[in-house]
């Protein structure tokens, strides 16, 4: 965690002097920014699409762990999780706020880091910093991060548009932020029962990459305006499968049928679920964090996303009546569980 670097005290330099000295280096991409950091509110010009605003907060401890994250990390993800949000309403982020609550453990060099990654975010994603909050905390590290977009009206997809008879489709592949963050988890376990043992993370690269470094699916809103795809519906995958498909179920009021054999599954994914003795389709439906897309399109687009290795088709929309089931591998038919989360159960009243 922290490495043995100086540490300066963050009141060396004042509230004022340190969101300064944290913002200056951050450059200007959009060109609705018209004023950033600095005055008392940041201001955009208007522009003749919609605007997408969303929040996310994530709290030590809670959210993260300073043990097994680096901060440039945490700020890096913080960033992805806000702008996902907006990428799943088929938007482009264009601005970001970020208030930060710090306690006294935090060095300069602690939050230099952190703004790193946000900053790195930023470049890759092109977004602008125009502004946030500075506090004390009482304990650890508080960091909200707002996302700001847009969208062009006729692209604008929400949870409610799918259609019985619509195609279910996810991006990438699922369940391997949550097995990157068991094995970081049992290498903290192993570390604090003994501080002489390196930590084993040979061969997990990919899931602890997809815990610690995830990133948003910009990629994915721009083939989908290439490819002339307009989906019906669309969510981020950020809470698990099964919780995503409930969500859209509930919202677009339909029924759901997913086959557990087309839910994309990495092979490192596979095999660290089998050796920690879990279902590697469990993780899939019930992790978190993979920052995916799950859409719906109409049957007509199939042929439009067939052969790309960015999509896999993992179900399709039925009548609400019909219930949210999964086809297992086995070939039964069985109720999809949302664990730890409250079930929707579809009736005939939402018709
Ligand atoms: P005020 O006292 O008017 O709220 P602040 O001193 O909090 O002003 O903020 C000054 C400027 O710095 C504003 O543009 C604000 O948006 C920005 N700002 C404050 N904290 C942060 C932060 N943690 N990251 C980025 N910008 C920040
Ligand atoms: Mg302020």
């Amino acid at each position: 965690m922290f490495e043995n670097k100086e540490r300066t005290e963050i009141s060396k330099l004042g509230e004022f002097g340190l969101i300064q000295h944290l913002t200056e280096k951050f450059e200007i991409f959009q060109k609705d920014t018209m004023l950033g950091v600095g005055d008392d509110s940041a201001v955009l010009t208007g522009s003749e699409k919609l605007r997408l605003i969303t929040t996310e907060l994530f709290l030590e401890n809670v959210h993260f762990d300073l043990m097994y994250s680096p901060l440039k990390h945490i700020g890096y993800k913080a960033v992805v999780a806000a702008i996902s949000d907006i990428y799943a309403m088929n938007g482009n982020a264009e601005q970001i706020m970020v208030s930060i609550g710090l306690s006294s453990k935090y060095s300069l060099e602690a939050v230099e880091d952190l703004y790193f990654g946000i900053n790195a975010a930023c470049q890759k994603y092109r977004l602008d910093l125009v502004g946030g909050d500075t506090t004390t905390s009482v304990t650890g590290l508080a960091l909200s991060i707002t996302a700001i977009g847009s969208v062009a009206e006729a692209k604008l997809t929400k949870r409610n548009g799918a259609k019985e008879g619509d195609l279910l489709c996810v991006t990438g592949d699922l369940g391997a932020a949550y097995l990157g963050l068991q094995i970081l988890e049992r290498e903290k376990q192993v570390f604090l029962a003994s501080k002489d043992m390196q930590p084993d993370l040979e061969g997990k690269d990919y899931i602890i990459g997809r815990q610690l470094r995830p990133e948003a699916r910009k990629d994915i809103i721009e083939t989908l305006e290439e490819i002339k795809i307009q989906p019906t519906s669309m969510i981020d995958v950020s809470d698990g499968l099964a919780s995503e498909v409930f969500h859209l179920c509930k919202e677009s009021k339909i029924g759901v049928k997913l086959y557990e054999e087309k839910i994309p599954i990495d092979q490192q994914t596979y095999d660290t679920a089998l050796e920690l003795n879990l279902s590697p389709t469990t993780a899939a439906l019930s992790g978190g964090d993979d920052f995916e897309l799950m859409f719906t399109i109409s049957q007509n687009d199939y042929s439009k996303i067939e052969h790309s290795p960015d999509f896999s088709v993992i179900g399709y929309c039925t009548a609400p009546h019909e219930g949210i089931d999964i086809i297992t591998k086995s070939g039964n038919l069985v109720p999809l569980e949302a664990q730890g989360w409250e079930n929707y159960k579809p009736n005939n009243e939402d018709k």
